[in-house]
């Protein structure tokens, strides 16, 4: 469970809140961690863009109600592209 913390793990920033539409099948809030820096994002952000070269990643997620950690899929558009050359 969660012990009030809404903190990242990884980073050990703040989440932010997420309220996700009826069609992304979550029926509650969700916590997830907004930072471009975070080791979890940019480790997994190399990992996909070696393996898949796809322009895409994984954000650190947390379910409040149940403490469930789930990576999110985060699309790296706009100004994350310029950090694309990490990828090669
Ligand atoms: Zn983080």
């Amino acid at each position: 469970m969660v012990n009030g913390s809404t903190t990242c793990p990884h980073c050990r920033q703040p989440l932010a809140k997420w309220e996700p539409c009826a069609e992304s099948g979550w029926d509650c809030d969700l916590y997830y961690c907004e930072n471009n820096e975070c080791p979890y994002f940019v480790k997994g952000r190399q990992i996909i863009c070696e393996t898949y070269e796809k322009n895409f990643a994984y954000r650190y997620c947390l379910n409040p109600g149940t403490g469930q950690e789930t990576p999110i899929v985060a699309w790296c558009g706009g100004d994350l592209s310029l950090l694309k050359g990490r990828c090669s």
